[in-house]
Order: structure tokens, then sequence, then C-alpha cells
């Protein structure tokens, strides 16, 4: 299967490739987007010539978007509901500019579609990164804490504890990021337990390594 990862920033896309690899239990081959992102909104700004792209000129069977939940709000099960859309929930409206992309596309280079894998990290890719070994880190714990108007922990907090400072270099971001990473290597089942806006972006590349074998 081909894979092509779209993400806030080269760091996490190293990340990106190891977690990946952990819920497919096997490397895929990944494929370049073609385009680069710095952040949020410009992921969701560039997705559409990614996906255009990846779909007319390369055979890629499935686009992974990753982004941070930073202070949105957070995808539940009630927004999966048919036809709902939550317009300040990420998860939402990058499904949605899928959707939007796709829905015209003639078929091309013997696929119907450029599949679509979304995740969210809540509230950034660092709670996953501690994902085992800060058990205060969780995308419950996270909801709780905008219930009650209380962040348990701030992004910077969850920085601080990754990489030992809120401002790393490129460099040891990465370290930090493919060291964290590892942790998984094999098995993302904590991982998708502890981050529900995880699990569907493991949900959605299981499904879609299932129609590359069928097709
Ligand atoms: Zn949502």
């Amino acid at each position: 299967m081909k894979v092509a990862l779209l993400s806030e920033s080269p760091a996490d896309e190293a990340a990106l490739r190891g977690l990946v690899t952990a819920v497919l239990g096997a490397p895929p081959r990944f494929v370049s987007p073609g385009f680069r992102a710095r952040g949020w909104p410009n992921v969701a700004q560039v997705l559409p010539a990614v996906i255009r792209h990846l779909h007319f000129n390369t055979d890629t069977d499935v686009l992974g978007v990753v982004v941070d939940a930073d202070d949105s709000v957070v995808h539940t099960a009630a927004h999966d509901a048919p036809e709902y859309y939550h317009p300040q929930c990420r998860m939402c409206q990058l499904r949605a500019v899928f959707r939007r992309t796709t829905k015209n596309m003639p078929p091309a280079h013997g696929r119907q579609r450029l599949l679509r894998a979304v995740g969210i990290a809540v509230p950034a890719i660092e709670a996953w990164y501690l994902c085992g070994r800060d058990p205060q880190v969780s995308e419950v714990a996270w909801l709780d804490g905008q219930e009650r108007g209380r962040a348990p922990y701030s992004r910077a907090e969850l920085k601080a504890r990754v990489y030992g400072t809120d401002r790393p270099s490129l460099a040891h971001e990465i370290d930090c990021a493919l060291r964290e990473v590892a942790r998984f290597r094999g098995d993302s089942r904590r991982l998708e337990n502890d981050f529900p806006s995880f699990a569907a972006l493991a949900r959605d590349l299981r499904e879609a390594r299932d129609q590359a074998r069928r097709a």
C-alpha cells in the first residue's frame, strides 16, 4: 500500500511514519504529498491541492492527515452521525475537505478515489508521544478539563515534558519524537485506547489497507 502523509511540520511527519507503521504492523510505501504545510490552518488550505495531485499524478492509495486540536472542539462519537458536521471541529473540517474535493473526481490510475485517514492530536501531537509514559495525559483528561474550564496541562507543558524545553530545535524535536514513537512499535492499542482521535486515524488506515488488498 502507498501512503502519503500531510501534517504540520517535518517532525510530525517523521513521527507519523512510525505511528502508521505501528498501526499497519508493517511499513507501507511512503510517498511524498507533493506539498508542504506549516501549521493549522495551512494544512486545511493546501489539502485540496494535495488530494488532486495524489489522485491524478500518482497511484497513492491513502493520504493520512494529522493536525493538532489546539483549543478547538474535540471530535466525539456524536459528530459521526450521518450529515452531522461541527464547524469548530478539525476532524469534521478535514473530512469535509476530502468529501468536497473527491466528490466529482473521475477514477484515475486504476482506483476510484484516493482514500482518507484523518487524525487529530488532542491537544497536540506531544500528548500522543507521552501516552504510556505519563498517565495524566489522555484525550479524556483534556475533554474533562475543557468541560470544567480548567486545562489539565498546557501545550507548552507537554512540549517541555517531551523535549525538555518548549522551544526545541527541529533536529531535537525529531529525535525525541522518534524515541517516543518507538515505544508503540508493533502495538498501537494503548494509544488508540487513550486517544479516540488517534483511533479514528487507525481505523481509516486499516480500512484503506483492506480496500487496497481487495483491489
Ligand atoms: Zn467532529
